[in-house]
């Protein structure tokens, strides 16, 4: 799904788009005349390998995002604390914020319940 940057104004625009079972919902809001605010919440579910036993588990996610989208470089004094994406083609790709932050989710450290429920025991044990 992909959203002119130009076509979003500072009356929040409502958007629905799933990709590959993630499911994001939200706004788009126009802020200044280079940024949109995205205020969305993404669910779904993916499979992730467990970093610790390697098996494949699936996980939940429900999460809100918050992301200032800019249409050119964004200024270095970025005063805000969200997190930031250029689209300098003035196209605002859905698609491209979901994949990005399942693979983000799929960057951290993550270990199956099994392995949660091992670690636990361990600190209890320490
Ligand atoms: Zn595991």
């Amino acid at each position: 799904m992909k959203i002119a940057f130009i076509k979003i104004s500072s009356h929040p625009k409502e958007f629905s788009h799933t990709k590959d079972g993630i499911e994001l919902t939200g706004t788009l809001t126009r802020t200044r005349g280079h940024k949109v605010e995205l205020n969305a919440n993404m669910r779904g579910e993916i499979i992730l390998d467990c970093d610790r036993c390697a098996k494949k588990y699936p996980y939940r996610i429900d999460t809100p995002l918050e992301f200032a989208l800019y249409d050119k470089v964004f200024p270095l004094e970025n005063e805000e604390d969200l997190d930031s994406m250029e689209f300098l083609d003035g196209i605002i790709d859905i698609d491209e914020i979901i994949q990005s932050e399942v693979a983000s989710i799929e960057s951290f450290y993550h270990v199956c319940e099994d392995c949660e429920n091992c670690e636990e025991l361990l600190e209890i044990e320490l």
